[in-house]
């Protein structure tokens, strides 16, 4: 169909001659960018790199400009389904811009992701980049990808064999998990985390249960077993890996718990 018709037939539609646009290919920018967030050496980013190299974006997404859809060439964009875990974030800084790079799971062959200004409306066409950190690089024992300081580590051991390491950066207040399986690091609201954790806890004061904020100024008063465990429960939610039966590590128990779980009984 001519484009100046399909324009004119349109024009009672929010997306007004927008279908003309599409499908259309990655532009350079975008197409280096989200490969920039799949590193090869991940099996778990590796296996998304062929849709970059083979689909064209066949629409917005719900949020519009610069949340896109991308699939075969010949699919209708769904942004109606609910909105797909985060597989991939990072963040170029640059003089005149912050972009924040986001990519989703798939999802019924379609993939969506976002790459905006986190500081203005539009990406500038000319910037001078001056950094750009990601999370789908980092691997355990590395320094949190943000602010470069030792995240906390706690290493979650399968059965089976293969562990997963939660870690918690407590100056960016983010906390992920990655899974030695894919190497995929999949990011973690607080809120919902914090909820297992007080429920594992038994903590009901509504003024400690309720301010997830709390979850990074009291980090330390929480053993590995704790997060360990606020980690299975929250996965049993929200599952973010497979994990099966977790082996929790043995603690040693002070004198004043053994007497308090005396009371407990
Ligand atoms: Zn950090």
């Amino acid at each position: 169909m001519d484009v100046s018709v399909m324009a004119q037939e349109g024009g009672r539609s929010p997306h007004n001659g927008q279908q003309a646009l599409f499908p259309r290919a990655l532009t350079p920018f975008e197409r280096a960018t989200l490969l920039w967030l799949l590193p090869e050496d991940k099996p778990g980013y590796n296996e998304y790199r062929k849709y970059i190299s083979m689909w064209k974006v066949v629409g917005e997404g719900r949020r519009g400009s610069g949340n896109y859809i991308l699939a075969e060439p010949s699919t209708i964009a769904d942004a109606e389904s609910p909105l797909p875990q985060v597989l991939a974030y990072g963040m170029i800084e640059a003089d005149r811009a912050d972009i924040s790079v986001t990519l989703r799971e798939l999802l019924e062959n379609q993939l969506e992701f976002e790459i905006v200004n986190v500081k203005g409306e539009t990406i500038p066409e000319h910037f001078t980049e001056k950094r750009r950190w990601n999370f789908s690089l980092w691997t355990p024992k590395q320094p949190c990808p943000i602010c470069c300081r030792p995240p906390r580590e706690v290493t979650i051991r399968r059965e089976i064999g293969s562990d997963a390491t939660l870690a918690v950066c407590v100056s960016d207040r983010r906390l992920w998990i990655c899974d030695a399986r894919d190497g995929v690091n999949h990011l973690i609201p607080v809120t919902n985390f914090h909820n297992a954790l007080m429920l594992y806890k038994n903590i009901r004061d509504p003024e400690r249960a309720l301010a997830a904020d709390n979850f990074f100024k009291d980090l330390h008063m929480f053993s590995d077993p704790d997060l360990t465990a606020a980690f299975v429960h929250y996965n049993k939610l929200r599952k973010k890996v497979d994990l099966g039966t977790v082996l929790f590590p043995k603690t040693k128990i002070t004198l004043l718990e053994r007497v308090a779980s005396l009371f407990r009984k």
